[in-house]
Formats: C-alpha cells, structure tokens, sequence
C-alpha cells in the first residue's frame, strides 16, 4: 500500500470508486472516464507498479487479477471483452499500479492487432 497512490487510495476506501467486483486480492471498478461503453479496472490490493516489475513471487497475484478480470465480466454480462495493460509511460500507462483495463461494448469490433 502506498499513501498517495490512487488506486491504493480506492482500495483503502480513501477515495470513491463504483465497485463492480472484489475477492480478497483484487478489486474491479469503474474508470472515472470511460473509453468504451463498458470501462472497469481490475487491480491487485498490494501494490506492485506494472507488469514488468513482476517476478516469480508475483506468478499467484497476475493469475489471480486475470481471474478476477474474468469473474467480474461474467457476472455483470458485458459480453465480450478485450483486456489491455499499458506497462509503462511509454506505453500510456499514467497510474503506476498495476491495472488491466477491461473493455466492452458495441464499438470494440476494430482490431488493433
Ligand atoms: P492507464 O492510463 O494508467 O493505463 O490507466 C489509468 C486509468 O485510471 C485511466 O483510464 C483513468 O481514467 C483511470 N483513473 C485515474 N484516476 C482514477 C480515479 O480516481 N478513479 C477511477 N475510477 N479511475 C481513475
Ligand atoms: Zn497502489
């Protein structure tokens, strides 16, 4: 947990988020300012910054997060889905704790790869 990131900040309780999933390890919610008809943010409770900070010792927290991504689209239905994880300034990534984006919706039907 890290006092002034925000995501540890939601997980905390600090800051409200319209939560849509939590399991003990994970929390899904809302993106404050959606990019597809269905936006949620899936998040590991500890706080490891991005992807390719993680090891070995990470292997249960990203399998966990990629089940609770799963969990959390099934049960509200939004169908299908893409997940993406901008690792890195570089790569878009502006909240350094790890998060996966879950998208969904009419609209998503372009391929970027
Ligand atoms: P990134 O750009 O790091 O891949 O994604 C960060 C995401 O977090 C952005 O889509 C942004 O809208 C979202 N975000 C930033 N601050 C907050 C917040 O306080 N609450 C919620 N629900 N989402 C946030
Ligand atoms: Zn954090």
């Amino acid at each position: 947990m890290l006092d002034d990131c925000v995501f540890c900040r939601i997980i905390r309780g600090e800051i409200p988020a319209a939560k849509v999933y939590e399991d003990g390890e994970n929390l899904v919610f809302r993106d404050i300012k959606p990019a597809a008809p269905v936006h949620f943010l899936a998040v590991p409770k500890r706080h490891v910054a991005r992807l390719a900070d993680c090891g070995e010792a990470d292997a249960g927290l990203l399998s966990s997060l990629l089940l609770a991504a799963g969990r959390a689209a099934r049960r509200e239905n939004v169908g299908d889905f893409r997940l993406i994880v901008n690792d890195g300034a570089g790569a878009g990534q502006t909240v350094f704790h790890l998060h996966a984006h879950i998208l969904a919706g009419p609209g998503l039907t372009e391929k970027l790869l």
